[in-house]
């Protein structure tokens, strides 16, 4: 029989050599998020950052992730868009030159009240050749129907 060989070699085959036509795809399209989801791009925060649900983060955490891949890629106008009106700066340099964002890790993803909610996180960068390490608690409002930065708490 077969069957029994096939089986074997089915086996065989390494998911992370084979993922699959869905992420073969995704990953031809569009670039990996910078946020570290593993997701494309396309398919993570850049939903957020243009396109039809351009602004529309269902939630903080989202919206933070999205912040933070939005710092990566230097798309100054978006955080201007998705900072609260109390607290946003006139003019903001999301890129200085030599800033490279390394990668996100959540830590705490926290509702604080009906359209409230914090999300602790650390950011990592290297500017200049020299590491850094942001830590920090952001705290966000959900106004108007958008969630919004109001501002965070370094740590
Ligand atoms: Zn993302």
């Amino acid at each position: 029989m077969g069957s029994g060989l096939n089986a074997r070699a089915v086996k065989k085959v390494n998911p992370q050599v084979y993922p699959g036509p869905t992420l073969i795809g995704m990953s031809l399209l569009s670039p990996p998020c910078p946020c570290g989801t593993g997701h494309a791009l396309a398919d993570c925060c850049g939903r957020w950052h243009a396109g039809a649900q351009h602004l529309h983060a269902p939630d903080a955490l989202a919206l933070m992730r999205s912040r933070y891949s939005a710092y990566a890629l230097g798309l100054s106008n978006y955080l201007l868009a998705t900072w609260h009106a109390s607290t946003r700066p006139a003019t903001l340099d999301a890129m200085p030159p030599g800033l490279k964002w390394l990668g996100l890790e959540v830590r705490r993803f926290q509702a604080t009240g009906p359209h409230e909610a914090t999300v602790e996180f650390v950011a990592r960068s290297k500017l200049g050749g020299k590491a850094h390490r942001l830590h920090e608690t952001s705290h966000f409002v959900l106004e108007a129907g958008h969630w919004w930065y109001v501002d965070g708490q370094v740590r």
